[in-house]
């Protein structure tokens, strides 16, 4: 039997994009193929974007935040963000929802397996299990990412690599209306490196050690660097609940180009992480409406989707910023911070600012080496 759509990895991506296609009653006679290898779920992970009221997710939202921080001072300066909040979904909670959703529509097949290799005819993707089975859909999306797929890339390539450990305390100590985005107090050590510090009670809180930096650290330095800390907080008496990993390439490499005639590149081997700050949950809702919009109307052909607009060189200024200074980045973030409202640096992360806007946001910061790097890419090619 063959598919209409295959969809590789039932992550945040293929799940947000499964649900959208099959929830379009245009496309309610198309049969859609998900492929999953599970084992690694989504307890081990959270979620957090910012969203006004009436966002679609809102349902799964266990907690929210009405202030944020972006400082290096012990004494936070903790700024409103209203009308949005900063929520969070825990992994667990997406999961627990939408697996038996995926699992039991009628239009759906979910197999568990691991997909080994894909290869394209004309109009026709072949998808090759590791049981040795093979499955065929007109069109695939593949959210199976790899490093490798940057390594040629003319454009700079950095991580947001961190390890989050979430405690409990035995009095209460956190603010939970609060949350600290960027605490730049930790040592720089000639890189981008921040506390990202998300309290859910009084007496409960992710601690998330967080580098945009070309290279991952030991694990035990990200540890080591939230125990620090903690202990600078006069922190003493807790114990670790959980603890996620992560490293979320940051680079204006057009990942969104197809991988071949039938093969479209989702989630994180799509490049929907913002390539400034790592963010990719919110933008995932964003890019599978547009897919789906897409295919309503041309079922049969591959989503041409472009990405490369003036966000998208704001993204690659700043990365090569960091990527030939990467020590420089707090100095950058607090400025920017220190002089714009959190509201508006939000909606410009969020591609919704006017050029106006974006220029007041640019004379935040020192323009001058931006515009160099401008220049500096305008003559090696964007
Ligand atoms: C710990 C952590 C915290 C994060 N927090 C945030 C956040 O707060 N806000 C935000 O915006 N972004 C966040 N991100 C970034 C991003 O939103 C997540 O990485 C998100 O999960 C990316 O979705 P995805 O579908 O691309 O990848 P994933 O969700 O990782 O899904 C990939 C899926 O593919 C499957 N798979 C892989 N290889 C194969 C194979 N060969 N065969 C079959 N299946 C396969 C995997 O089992 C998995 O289910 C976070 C990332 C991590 C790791």
């Amino acid at each position: 039997m063959s598919y209409d759509f295959a969809i590789i990895g039932a992550g945040a991506a293929g799940t947000l994009l499964a649900v959208e296609l099959v929830n379009r009653p245009s496309l309610a006679t198309k049969k859609v193929l998900i492929v999953d290898r599970e084992g690694g779920d989504y307890r081990d992970r959270t979620w957090c974007f910012w969203a006004e009221s009436g966002h679609s997710l809102d349902f799964l939202v266990k907690h929210s935040y009405t202030h944020i921080a972006v400082s290096d001072q012990y004494d936070k300066p903790y700024a409103s963000i209203h009308p949005y909040t900063y929520n969070r979904i825990e992994g667990a909670d997406f999961h627990d929802h939408y697996r038996p959703i995926l699992k039991n529509h009628p239009q759906i097949d979910f197999v568990q397996d691991e997909v080994e290799s894909i290869d394209s005819k004309k109009d026709m993707a072949h998808i090759h299990l590791t049981s040795g089975v093979s499955k065929s859909a007109k069109i695939c999306f593949d959210s199976r990412f790899s490093y490798n797929r940057l390594s040629a890339s003319k454009y700079p390539v950095l991580q947001q690599h961190f390890i989050g450990l979430e405690i409990e305390t035995n009095e209460a100590v956190f603010d939970s209306s609060k949350a600290d985005f960027m605490d730049f107090s930790v040592p720089q050590k000639g890189n981008t490196r921040f506390m990202y510090v998300l309290p859910t009670s009084a007496t409960r809180a992710l601690f998330e050690y967080t580098l945009f930096s070309h290279n991952p650290l030991k694990e035990s330095e990200y540890e080591e660097a939230i125990h620090e800390y903690l202990a600078l907080k006069e922190i003493a008496n807790y114990k670790v609940i959980s603890r996620e990993k992560g490293s979320i390439p940051m680079s204006s490499h057009p990942l969104w180009r197809p991988l071949s005639s039938r093969v479209l590149p989702i989630g994180l081997n799509g490049g929907w992480a913002k390539p400034s700050t790592g963010f990719a949950f919110n933008r995932s809702l964003q890019r599978v409406r547009q897919i789906a919009d897409y295919v309503e109307s041309n079922p049969e052909s591959l989503p041409r989707l472009k990405f490369k607009n003036r966000f998208w060189l704001y993204d690659l200024l700043l990365l090569d910023l960091l990527d030939r200074n990467n020590g420089e980045g707090s100095k950058l973030f607090l400025r920017l911070f220190e002089k714009c409202k959190p509201q508006l640096i939000l909606r410009f992360l969020d591609e919704k600012t006017n050029f106006l806007e974006e220029l007041l946001i640019m004379s935040a910061n020192r323009p001058i080496p931006f515009i160099q790097s401008f220049f500096r890419w305008l003559f090696k090619g964007l």
